[in-house]
């Protein structure tokens, strides 16, 4: 199974994605946890990344994109899948396509964890391990990039009958229930 988990700061998506992972045995990518440890690490992607996440913008695509090229390619991939964090811009989610073509894959599904802005804010603001992007002016920066660049991906995966929209302001183990039904009905 190959998916991407889609939503705002805050809405949940580390915690499901987690779940999911365990329930079907893929590994989980995240783009921004790649980052943080890049950063922890000062690697030389770190050295990239980090004037970005430090002001919660987006890292430039060039970048992203190879980053997550390499990582699919690693042997683990081969069963599938979770995204977290990617795609985040229209182009983004076009060149993913592009690479899974190449090896005659695609994205499973594209699950959308939505939320409204205030709750978003709130729950950033709450979260317990402290980033020091959760900052109040750096994740209000991180949700109008989210509404502006990440917005229109849902519709990409719309167009493809590939997205599945789920309540995300409900308890992760019903949030975490309702993903579970609808995209692997069987299980
Ligand atoms: P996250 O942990 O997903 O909230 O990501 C933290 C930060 O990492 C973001 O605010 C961006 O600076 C950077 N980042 C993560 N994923 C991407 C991506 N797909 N494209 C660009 N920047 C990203």
């Amino acid at each position: 199974m190959r998916l991407v988990i889609l939503g705002g700061p805050g809405a949940g998506k580390g915690t499901q994605a987690q779940l999911l992972c365990r329930h079907l045995d893929i590994p989980w990518i995240a783009t921004g946890e790649i980052f943080r440890s890049a950063i922890a690490e000062q690697s030389e992607l770190g050295r990239q990344a980090q004037p970005y996440l430090e002001k919660g913008e987006l890292v430039p695509d060039p970048t992203t994109i190879e980053l997550i090229r390499q990582r699919l390619l690693k042997p683990d991939a081969l069963k599938g899948w979770l995204l977290d964090g990617y795609p985040r811009t229209a182009f983004q989610a076009e060149e993913l396509d592009f690479l899974l073509d190449q090896s005659g894959q695609r994205v499973d599904w594209a699950i959308w964890l939505k939320l409204s802005e205030s709750v978003l804010m709130q729950r950033c603001l709450n979260r317990e391990a402290s980033r020091s992007d959760d900052a109040p002016e750096i994740v209000r920066r991180r949700i109008e990039l989210f509404e502006e660049r990440t917005i229109p991906i849902l519709e990409y995966y719309d167009y493809r009958d590939r997205l599945v929209t789920v309540d995300g302001d409900r308890s992760p183990q019903e949030v975490h229930q309702e993903i579970l039904g609808r995209i692997a009905p069987q299980s």
